[in-house]
């Protein structure tokens, strides 16, 4: 056993963090300033290889596994939380339900122009009087007389949802609670299908977030991914790789945060001598590097264990998405503290971290419901 990452795994990381710093870093603070992700990156990701890792090879993909995902959303989310959860919502949210489940034609269809960048997928499950509750998801999928779906409902907060060419929605096709949910693929333009304005949010700038309403969807008998009546349990599958991600994005802020909080309290002055001659500071930062380093083991074990199919893998996934979450929230708040009041200031890279950060707590499943996880059979 190791507890370091083998070679190839070091090499991806290498190769990644040079992708990011050269292609994602120059285009952060105007992305941030516009509210959009940047629209050329898409093509720029495909090309790199970067949306396609868990993707079969005959679509184009890498075959890989949530390891190589985990340590690109660390090196995206140094960047940019919105950069990164936009690719990573399309690639390693919603593609994975195709990949999974998907018939040979949907994947046909969308897989290999998703691995490309040539299209955006969303994955549509929360809803405006359900969140965590995924088994009270009241959209409604009837079938019409043509032997296809109509859909109806809302759904609320879905990332990429004005971007995204594709969305899996989540509608009731059978009986109250987990076993009535299916999945639907919905292709944009299809009438019925409206969106909401982008939700301004106090993070996550340059991601689309919207609310999507359906008014008699009508989509074909194929639309359906997987079986029918199987959508909840696709879901929690889904999740697994998902939360991986964001565990792993509340990594790269904190990463971020602490390599700028050591740069910055080596040269800030205060009292004759740089803050570094604290104690109290030094401290600090090496508190943050231990929750940091402990944060990212727990991460790459899950992603590790989700790979080798360990019967552990949905609990350390729980474990990791709670710490890496709430450290990185931690973390990136130290970061502001070290920075004073440079740390406050809307333009500083530490307060978009600490802004970004935060949604890591909620989306893709709360704290508590991580908490939950870990306790169930308990009470
Ligand atoms: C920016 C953003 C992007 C998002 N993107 C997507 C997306 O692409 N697709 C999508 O489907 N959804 C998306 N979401 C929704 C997100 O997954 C939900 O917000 C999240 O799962 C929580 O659901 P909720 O907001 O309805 O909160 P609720 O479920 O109403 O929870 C409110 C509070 O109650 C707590 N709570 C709920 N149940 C329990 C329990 N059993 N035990 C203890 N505490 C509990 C929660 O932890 C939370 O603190 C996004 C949300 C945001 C803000």
């Amino acid at each position: 056993m190791s507890w370091d990452l083998d070679q190839a795994h070091q090499d991806f990381q290498a190769s990644t963090r040079a992708f990011t710093d050269r292609q994602v870093r120059p285009l952060v603070e105007p992305a941030e300033a516009a509210g959009t992700f940047p629209a050329e990156l898409w093509k720029q990701l495909g090309a790199a290889g970067l949306l396609g890792l868990t993707v079969p090879e005959a679509y184009g993909g890498a075959d890989g596994g949530a390891l190589p995902v985990a340590l690109l959303a660390e090196e995206l989310a140094r960047a940019s939380g919105g950069i990164a959860v936009t690719a990573l919502a399309s690639a390693y949210m919603a593609a994975p339900h195709i990949v999974a489940h998907g018939t040979e034609q949907q994947r046909q269809r969308w897989l290999a122009a998703l691995v490309a960048g040539e299209a955006v997928a969303a994955i549509a499950v929360t809803e405006p009087d359900t969140g965590s509750d995924v088994a009270r998801v009241r959209t409604t999928a009837r079938r019409g007389d043509d032997g296809g779906w109509l859909l109806a409902g809302s759904k609320m907060f879905i990332t990429n949802a004005g971007l995204a060419d594709v969305i899996i929605v989540a509608a009731r096709t059978g009986e109250p609670g987990r076993a009535g949910l299916s999945l639907f693929l919905v292709e944009r333009d299809t009438p019925g299908l409206s969106l909401g304005n982008p939700l301004p949010k106090m993070g996550w700038h340059s991601s689309d977030t919207r609310e999507v309403h359906l008014d008699n969807v009508a989509v074909a008998p194929d639309a359906l991914v997987g079986a029918q009546g199987r959508g909840f349990y696709q879901i929690m599958e889904g999740f697994q790789l998902e939360r991986v991600a964001l565990a792993a994005m509340g990594i790269g802020h904190a990463a971020e945060c602490l390599d700028l909080a050591r740069e910055y309290t080596r040269q800030r002055q205060a009292f004759g001598e740089p803050l570094t001659r604290l104690q109290t500071v030094r401290h600090r930062l090496a508190a943050m590097e231990v929750e940091l380093e402990a944060a990212r083991l727990l991460t790459y074990q899950a992603a590790a264990r989700l790979d080798a199919g360990h019967p552990e893998a949905a609990r350390s996934v729980a474990r990791a998405k709670y710490l890496a979450a709430t450290a990185a929230n931690r973390i990136v708040d130290d970061a502001v503290q070290l920075f004073g009041g440079a740390g406050f200031v809307e333009e500083s890279a530490v307060a978009r971290h600490y802004r970004d950060a935060r949604i890591l707590r909620i989306g893709g499943g709360t704290d508590e419901i991580q908490l939950e996880i870990l306790t169930r059979g308990l009470a």
